[in-house]
């Protein structure tokens, strides 16, 4: 069954899911860790990737991290989402162990491509989901290459319409609007699956 876009099946305990996708409807379960509510469609969205913890007894959903990193570490694997970015720059934020929840790397146009890139708003967008490295902690900042195939976006929603986008012959496609959008796409790009998920306990159950 299908209420406002939201699918009121059975939801599957340690389902991976993505910042802003809806859980749930807010008279089903109630806000845990790790979600939103979404006032306007009275849905529980997801705050970040994780995967899904449903407690029945409780009528609570909640999502937990993956891969909290508890310290930045130069060359680490990171998943994480684009919060905000300009020409030049795009932070991205990630899960970790620490009480706050989160930490937020840098990623500067120079380490996106062995070749010159011109803007940050052809490499990824507000929203994006983003597999990174960390290359560097210098002068107390988390700095962040996605230079290689393996890493770039990894998810995309149409900055149209917010549907996901596909990849369709090397470009991402938004099959609502019929238009093409401009990243750097990462291998495995739509496969949002735990292999990139690099810290190997948070596999357990799958
Ligand atoms: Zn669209």
């Amino acid at each position: 069954m299908e209420v406002d876009g939201v699918n009121v099946r059975k939801e599957k305990d340690g389902r991976l899911v993505i910042p802003g996708e809806p859980l749930s409807v807010i008279e089903e379960f109630m806000p845990g860790p790790g979600t939103y509510v979404d006032e306007k469609r009275g849905q529980v969205k997801a705050e970040y990737v994780g995967r899904l913890h449903i407690d029945l007894k409780e009528r609570r959903i909640a999502v937990k991290p993956v891969a909290p990193l508890r310290i930045p570490q130069v060359g680490r694997i990171v998943v994480g989402q684009v919060v905000s970015m300009d020409d030049k720059y795009a932070m991205i934020r990630f899960p970790s162990g620490k009480f706050t929840g989160f930490f937020t790397g840098v990623l500067n146009i120079s380490m996106v491509s062995r070749r010159f890139v011109k803007s940050m708003f052809d490499v990824c967008r507000v929203g994006d989901i983003v597999r990174a490295q960390i290359v560097s902690l210098a002068n107390g900042f988390c700095h962040l290459s996605i230079i290689g195939r393996h890493l770039g976006v990894i998810y995309a929603n149409c900055t149209q319409c917010g549907k996901p986008l596909e990849l369709k012959g090397g470009s991402l496609y938004c099959p609502r609007c019929m238009r093409v959008e401009r990243r750097k796409v990462a291998l495995g790009y739509g496969k949002f699956r735990g292999e990139f998920i690099e810290d190997s306990h948070t596999r357990k159950g799958r």
